[in-house]
This record gives C-alpha cells, sequence and structure tokens, in this order.
C-alpha cells in the first residue's frame, strides 16, 4: 500500500483512506473531488456545443427555408390576383 503524508497533520497514511486516520483530514479524496467538480464543467461544456450547434442548425434552416417561403407567398398572392382577374373578367 502506497503512503502519502496527510496534508493536514503531514504524518503517512494510506492513499487509499478517503480521511486521515491521525487527524480525519481530508486526503486522495481531493483527487476524485477535482474529478467530480470538473465533471460537470465537462457536461455544462458539451450542453453548451450542442445548444449551439442546435442554434446553428436552427439559423441554417431558417436561411434555406426562408427563401421558399417568400416564393411560396408570392406565388399564392400571383394566383389569388389571377383568380380576381378571371373573375372580373366575366
Ligand atoms: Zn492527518
Amino acid at each position: 500500500m502506497p503512503l502519502i503524508s496527510c496534508p493536514e497533520c503531514e504524518r503517512e497514511v494510506s492513499d487509499k483512506a478517503s480521511t486521515c486516520p491521525h487527524c480525519g483530514g481530508p486526503l486522495a479524496a481531493s483527487k476524485d473531488r477535482q474529478l467530480e467538480e470538473l465533471q460537470p464543467r465537462r457536461v455544462i461544456k458539451l450542453v453548451g456545443i450542442i445548444v449551439l450547434l442546435a442554434v446553428v442548425l436552427v439559423l441554417c434552416w431558417e436561411r434555406i427555408r426562408g427563401p421558399q417561403r417568400e416564393l411560396e407567398e408570392a406565388r399564392e398572392q400571383e394566383e389569388k390576383i389571377n383568380e380576381r382577374m378571371m373573375q372580373e373578367m366575366d
């Protein structure tokens, strides 16, 4: 069992102990704690990247769909005008 020195009392303790048996201070667990603190940040980063990608995708989609929708609306208006003209001609 490798031994490390306790940061609180500087006595040698097992690196597998989460707390010092001499003073009860926190030990190697601080490493796990750092990992636990890092993971939420990574998750937040990942979520941020996903949200950013989604926003970019939506923007691209709107840019592709936008002109098409305008064309469709213009075509519909043209048809309405044509219909009205045909009715007036009758
Ligand atoms: Zn200690």
